[in-house]
């Protein structure tokens, strides 16, 4: 009979290798900020921990990260709960939405202080507003903008996209904080950092656009662990980072 360690006996394992990966991480940020011209402080890591169990989300905090994301509203409520918005060094959490969210589930996020990476469509980002005057707040929220016109993506085309935010700012509880995207996924051969490159720029345009009329669109949520250092050098300001940390997703 194999005899399965305790999830406080592998804690510290697991927080040993999330450090080393974090570190290695944090020297490719800045060396991407070095070629750049960048602070490697503008370039908040936000960890993707879905499908991880919550160990692996305190070895994150433990390693010293302070934001943590799921893509899904039932992961992210389980991870909240189980790991809690203060870390053992206590600091605050923050906790991030990064997948696509599903108007019938906007009621169990909001009021959760979660920036909402995600908001794809006017019509979620009314029924977030709606919901969060209900319950008194205001709702931090990025636009995804689909930078590709890819059809398997969710989004603002890059056309709609100031007209998308002019819309989204004027709703009473929803406060846009810059842009997110999601470039295509590359073709097995490709190098998924230079196909993604010039999507991370055109983004970046667009928030410069944005930001010259609305000063707190300022986020770029843009990179993953194929091609984060690509959208640094283009800009990222939030970089949302699993396998790369973590490891392979266990699913
Ligand atoms: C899973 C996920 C990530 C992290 O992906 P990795 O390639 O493992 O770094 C980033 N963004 C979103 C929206 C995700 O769903």
């Amino acid at each position: 009979m194999t005899v399965l360690p305790r999830p406080q006996e592998q804690l510290p394992e697991v927080a040993h290798e999330v450090r080393g990966r974090l570190l290695s991480v944090r020297e490719r940020v800045a060396a991407a900020c070095e070629r750049s011209g960048r602070d490697p402080e503008s370039v908040m890591i936000v960890a993707v921990t879905k499908t991880h169990p919550p160990e692996v989300a305190r070895a994150a905090l433990a390693a010293g990260l302070t934001d943590l994301a799921e893509n899904h509203v039932q992961g992210l409520l389980a991870k909240m709960a189980a790991v809690g918005t203060e870390s053992t060094t206590g600091r605050a959490v923050r906790w991030h939405l990064v997948g696509r969210l599903q108007r019938n589930k906007v009621r169990q996020v909001v009021g959760r202080s979660v920036l909402i990476h995600t908001v794809d469509r006017c019509a979620l980002a009314e029924e977030l507003s709606r919901r969060a005057q209900r319950v008194g707040t205001v709702e931090r929220v990025l636009l995804q903008i689909n930078v590709a016109g890819d059809p398997t993506k969710a989004g603002f085309a890059p056309e709609q996209a100031l007209a998308g935010i002019d819309a989204v700012r004027a709703l009473p509880n929803l406060r846009v904080e810059g842009l997110t995207t999601m470039p295509p996924l590359p073709p097995p051969e490709a190098d998924p950092a230079e196909l993604a490159r010039p999507h991370f720029a055109r983004l970046r345009q667009l928030r410069d656009e944005a930001r010259a009329s609305w000063k707190e669109v300022v986020q770029l949520s843009m990179g993953m662990s194929a091609d984060f250092e690509a959208a640094v050098e283009e800009g990222a300001t939030l970089i949302r980072l699993g396998t790369v940390l973590f490891g392979p997703r266990r699913t």
